[in-house]
């Protein structure tokens, strides 16, 4: 009995709206997926409301989080990314409409972002992909940077639609936000997925975009960018062969390149990643977030 209370208490919906909107007719209504959030988990945000909306953006944390529509309804759908290290409390997602006649209303719900149990990685590599001498060091340092300079630009067209696609069938190898200890030492978080594959395998984009990147970098090898608009950007990283173009706009499902083992790697697999607004978010759960999206 307490089991089916305490199942029916996590089935309920995880928002109530708090406040009324102001200055309308309450017309906004919110739903938020999955209706409880860990720390490096992606939600889809959906708004609907009254046939005149014109335009809706959530903010969370600072950041812009614009919501699209596709219907004649008028339901309006974005994703929105927790950090794998968002602290694990109470935040506010404040929504934001424009009517057709340009009356800006709003409303404002709470989420709570519980504590994901990452867990630990021991991994061996030969100490020269360790231990860095001056000169890789100044290189990484630059790598580093120009990849956080990129990933602060916000394309404000969203090029991504529908369910986001495996880039690669394969098993997984190393899961999401695991902490790594290298060689003894402690070392940054796992800030995607390793996907087990052969040497060659074709790599897919996991959904439009435009190549923001493609170059050989230190730890991710040969590697390839796509951004998709609205702050969300996937990467493929320790290719053998690249095959687009920065600058290349190309369709979900396009060949970007092939699996290979370059850069940081102990073997082939494609290390898979996604930075959405700036947070470093699991791809599963993009995928997940996104199933329900035609
Ligand atoms: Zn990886």
């Amino acid at each position: 009995m307490i089991l089916i209370l305490l199942l029916l208490f996590l089935a309920a919906p995880f928002f109530v709206s708090p406040e009324k909107a102001v200055g309308g007719e309450t017309p906004l209504q919110v739903e938020v997926l999955p209706r409880s959030v860990k720390q490096g988990e992606v939600c889809l945000l959906k708004a609907w409301g009254p046939g005149s909306l014109k335009s809706v953006h959530g903010e969370f944390q600072g950041r812009r989080y614009p919501l699209g529509s596709e219907d004649q309804y008028q339901t309006f759908e974005g994703l929105l990314g927790v950090d794998l290290q968002a602290k694990p409390e109470k935040y506010s997602i404040r929504f934001m409409t424009t009517d057709a006649n340009g009356q800006v209303d709003s409303k404002t719900f709470s989420i709570k972002v519980e504590k994901a149990d990452f867990g630990v990685q021991k991994l061996t590599l030969p100490r020269s992909m360790v231990d860095l001498d001056p000169q890789t060091l100044e290189r990484v340092n630059r790598e580093s940077k120009r990849l956080k300079e990129l990933f602060q630009k916000f394309w404000n067209e969203r090029t991504w639609k529908g369910a986001f696609i495996r880039p690669v069938e394969g098993e997984l190898s190393g899961a999401f936000g695991t902490r790594r200890i290298i060689n003894g030492q402690p070392k940054s978080s796992h800030t995607g997925v390793d996907l087990r594959a052969e040497e060659g395998t074709p790599v897919w984009a996991s959904n439009s975009g435009r190549v923001a990147l493609v170059d050989e970098l230190f730890f991710t090898g040969k590697s390839v960018i796509l951004d998709h608009g609205w702050g969300l950007y996937s990467m493929y990283f320790h290719l053998s062969e690249a095959r687009v173009r920065e600058g290349d706009r190309i369709p979900k499902g396009a060949q970007l390149g092939r699996v290979g083992s370059t850069g940081r790697s102990t073997g082939p697999h494609l290390h898979w990643g996604i930075i959405l607004n700036g947070a470093r978010v699991d791809p599963l759960s993009l995928l997940r977030s996104t199933a329900s999206l035609q």
